[in-house]
């Protein structure tokens, strides 16, 4: 058997049903859509920002240990489903854990992040409901509109982060429309600059119609707010009852999986009718382990937030000294603008020659169609890693296209 991971490779004989697939990927490769990261090297040399591990847990000998102790205890998989035998007292612990971080009275874990904002937002939805989404929304909660509105909700779209936009989006919602119930879907913090939502705003637009928030933290736990306790805390509305909110457990956690967090009516909903919860195996007993450890390690240095963000606001500020048009961080993300696709592709490929894995994002998943680079920081990088990223990155970006044939080596 032979296996390739090789992007470039080319399949010179496909089967008949696959031979359309060449004319798309031709297509991505002229586009330049193609995957621009080689697999992550074992390397202590290798600077690595473009992860989601945001508090360098993800290899902390406590949180790998605690990984490693709860696959002996209750084995490598969780077996089946958590409504068969997927459910154990460890991932019990790890509900009653989340759900006391953020003040709600129940918590449901599943699988990922993924997997949990589709529940939530399909479950809470369906025929009678119309939901109401920021038009930046992550790729998962878009997804879940988009099932939502297969199964009879009737979707409509807010300006980002605007909660003027959102609330005439509720009223219209509500107008003429036979809705029995609206929900307002948004990120907290949003994935692609890391700018935080008006939560406040939000939050003012469900009351003075009746609806429900649901919130993606997924980039807000363990990175915004006091200690790390996530966007709703910052913004006060931790434990609110008309709320419910998803988080992952695979970014500042370090692990996998993730959660729904809200009323017990809401999560035992969840529980008997969400189909990624049901038809899903639970979440591997390692990865519920490792939660569990890195949440307490989190609870117990409330600075680790706060380093992290220094960090990112150092990244930031070192960057647009050097006149690169930078996004400002509420979280742990700074995006740097690049003038074209190819230019980032480009950039973010010789910043990973020179050892600076940085992320690589263009259209499409850029909605504004500006492509940029995307950096993340860590709560566990020194001054030196910052400066070494800062002029790497300075350093790497392709010159005009004018002045590109002939220039094959990257800058030293
Ligand atoms: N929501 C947001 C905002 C995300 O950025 C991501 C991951 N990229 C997810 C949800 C999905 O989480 P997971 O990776 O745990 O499936």
């Amino acid at each position: 058997m032979t296996a390739t991971t090789d992007d470039t490779a080319d399949d010179t004989s496909p089967a008949p049903p696959f031979r359309w697939l060449a004319g798309a990927a031709r297509e991505r490769a002229a586009a330049g859509l193609t995957r621009v990261l080689r697999p992550r090297p074992h390397d202590e040399d290798v600077l690595d920002l473009a992860s989601n591990d945001y508090l360098g847990l993800a290899r902390d000998a406590r949180v790998t240990g605690a990984a490693a102790q709860a696959a002996r205890r209750w084995g490598a998989g969780a077996t089946g489903s958590r409504l068969v035998t997927g459910d154990t007292l460890l991932h019990r612990a790890l509900e009653e854990e989340l759900a006391d971080f953020y003040g709600t009275e129940s918590a449901l874990v599943f699988s990922s992040g993924y997997a949990a904002n589709l529940a939530m937002v399909t479950a809470l939805s369906g025929r009678g409901a119309h939901l109401v989404c920021d038009r930046l929304n992550h790729a998962s909660l878009i997804d879940a509109a988009r099932l939502a509105k297969a199964s009879g909700a009737r979707v409509s779209l807010f300006g980002h982060a605007d909660p003027d936009s959102a609330a005439r989006a509720l009223d219209e919602a509500s107008e003429g429309s036979e809705a029995e119930r609206r929900a307002l879907v948004s990120d907290t913090v949003f994935s692609v600059d890391g700018d935080l939502t008006d939560l406040p705003g939000l939050s003012r637009a469900c009351r003075s119609t009746g609806a429900a928030l649901l919130l993606d933290d997924a980039h807000g736990l363990g990175v915004v707010g006091p200690g790390g306790a996530g966007a709703l805390t910052a913004a006060e509305l931790r434990g609110a009852r008309d709320t419910v909110v998803s988080v992952t457990l695979s970014k500042s956690l370090g692990a996998q999986g993730g959660a729904v967090l809200g009323p017990s009516c809401v999560v035992r909903h969840l529980v008997e009718t969400a189909r990624t919860f049901i038809f899903d195996t639970g979440l591997a007993p390692a990865s519920a382990g490792a939660a569990r450890e890195a949440l307490r390690l989190l609870r117990t240095d409330p600075g680790l937030a706060e380093r992290l963000r220094g960090r990112a606001r150092a990244l930031c500020t070192g960057l647009s000294e050097h006149g690169l048009d930078t996004s400002a961080p509420d979280g742990a993300v700074v995006s740097v603008i690049a003038d074209s696709p190819e230019e980032c592709t480009r950039w973010a490929r010789r910043c990973a020659e020179r050892g600076v894995r940085v992320g690589c994002f263009r259209p499409p998943s850029v909605p504004d169609g500006r492509p940029r680079l995307r950096l993340t920081a860590r709560a566990d990088l020194s001054p030196t890693d910052i400066d070494r990223a800062i002029d790497t990155v300075v350093r790497c970006r392709p010159a005009p296209p004018s002045s590109i044939p002939g220039e094959t080596t990257p800058p030293t």
